[in-house]
C-alpha cells in the first residue's frame, strides 16, 4: 500500500480559472474525489489536501504531503487561455526533476490518452510551488481547458474513465498492480478507515474544518470535533461559546444531555467520538440502542455513572 496525496487545485475564494458559472476549483475537486475513490478501491492510502470548497495556501498543500511521507503527489487543475480554441491535456513536473518524475507524468498522460483527449500536449516542465516544495514525486495535471467548450464536454463525458486512467498511471508509476475487480470485500480495518474518512468529510462539509481526509484520529480531527460541538451548542441552544476547538470549562458547562431517541448533529458528534474511542457503532446522528450501549460501556470504563445519558461529564471524558 502506497500513500498518494491528491491535491484539488484552488478552492474557497480562489476559484481558479472561470468560464461563466463553471469554476476550475469545482472541476478539480470532482476529479480528485473520483481518483481518490478509485485508488481506495485498489487498497491504496489516499490523503486529500482538501475535500471541500475551502482555500488551502499553496505551501500548506506541500506540507500536508511531506507530513504524510507521501509516495506520490498529484495536483489537479484545468487550463484556461484567452483564445477559446486552445484545448488539450498536459501534465507538468518541476524543472530539473529526476527523469523518473517525467516517466510518472508520462504514465498518467498515456492512460488518459487511451480514454481519449482532443489533443495530447505532452509532459512539460515548469516552476510551480506545489511541485517545488513537495518532497514526493509530483505532477500537476491540466485536464483540458475550461475555456474550451469541447474540452469541457470531454471532461464531463469521460470523468469516470479519466479517474480510473489517472489511478492506473499513478499505480504503474509506483510499481503497484492495478486490479479491475478490486474492492469486492473490504476487511474490517479498511471499513473502519472508510468510516473515519466519512466523519472527516462530514466535518469538512458541515463545519468547514479543512481536515486532510486520511482516516486518522489526530489532534486536528479532535479539535474539529470540539469546534463542531461548540457550533451546535451555539446554534441549538444559543450557548454563545467561542468556537475555538478547545474543550474548556465554559464548553463543559454549556453541554446538554443527549439521550436515546435524539436525532441531531450533537448525536452525530457523540457517535463520532465513541467511534474514535474504538466503539463499533454507526455514525448516523440517530441515538438508538447501539449508541446507548456504547455510551454505557464508555461511562463504565471511565468510572462514570453508567446511565447511558451523554451529559457534560461524559462529553468531557470523550473529548479528553
Ligand atoms: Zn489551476
Amino acid at each position: 500500500m502506497k500513500t498518494i496525496v491528491l491535491d484539488a487545485g484552488h478552492g474557497g475564494y480562489d476559484y481558479g480559472a472561470v468560464n461563466g458559472s463553471q469554476y476550475e476549483k469545482d472541476d478539480n475537486l470532482k476529479m480528485a474525489r473520483l481518483v481518490a475513490a478509485e485508488l481506495e478501491r485498489q487498497g491504496e492510502r489516499v490523503v486529500m489536501t482538501r475535500d471541500s470548497d475551502v482555500f488551502i495556501p499553496l505551501l500548506q498543500r506541500s506540507i500536508i504531503s511531506n507530513d504524510h511521507n507521501a509516495d506520490m503527489f498529484v495536483s489537479f487543475h484545468r487550463n484556461a487561455f484567452t483564445n477559446p480554441e486552445a484545448n488539450g491535456v498536459e501534465n507538468y513536473i518541476q524543472i530539473n526533476s529526476p527523469p523518473s518524475f517525467a516517466q510518472n507524468a508520462q504514465n498518467v498522460l498515456d492512460e488518459i490518452d487511451k480514454v481519449g483527449v482532443l489533443h495530447n500536449r505532452g509532459v512539460k516542465s515548469n516552476n510551480f510551488s506545489v511541485l517545488r516544495n513537495t518532497r514526493a514525486p509530483a505532477m500537476l495535471l491540466e485536464l483540458g481547458f475550461i475555456s474550451n467548450a469541447r474540452d469541457n464536454a470531454e471532461f464531463d463525458k469521460n470523468a469516470n474513465a479519466y479517474a480510473v486512467a489517472i489511478a492506473k498511471g499513478i499505480m504503474r508509476s509506483l510499481g503497484e498492480t492495478y486490479n479491475p475487480n478490486a474492492g469486492g470485500g473490504s476487511g474490517g480495518g479498511s471499513g473502519r478507515r472508510d468510516t473515519a474518512r466519512e466523519i472527516q468529510r462530514g466535518l469538512n462539509e458541515t463545519y468547514g474544518a479543512g481536515l486532510a481526509v486520511d482516516g486518522l484520529y489526530g489532534p486536528a480531527t479532535r479539535r474539529a470535533l470540539v469546534r463542531a460541538f461548540q457550533t451546535e451548542l451555539n446554534e441549538l441552544y444559543g450557548a454563545g461559546l467561542v468556537a475555538d476547538g478547545v474543550f474548556g470549562a465554559k464548553t463543559k458547562a454549556a453541554a446538554r444531555t443527549v439521550r436515546r431517541g435524539a436525532r441531531n448533529n450533537l448525536v452525530y458528534i457523540l457517535q463520532a467520538l465513541l467511534f474514535f474511542k474504538d466503539y463499533d457503532i454507526a455514525v448516523d446522528g440517530i441515538f438508538g440502542a447501539a449508541t446507548e450501549t456504547a455510551v454505557k460501556a464508555f461511562q463504565t470504563s471511565r468510572n462514570l455513572a453508567a446511565d447511558g445519558l451523554a451529559g457534560p461529564n461524559t462529553f468531557a471524558a470523550l473529548f479528553n
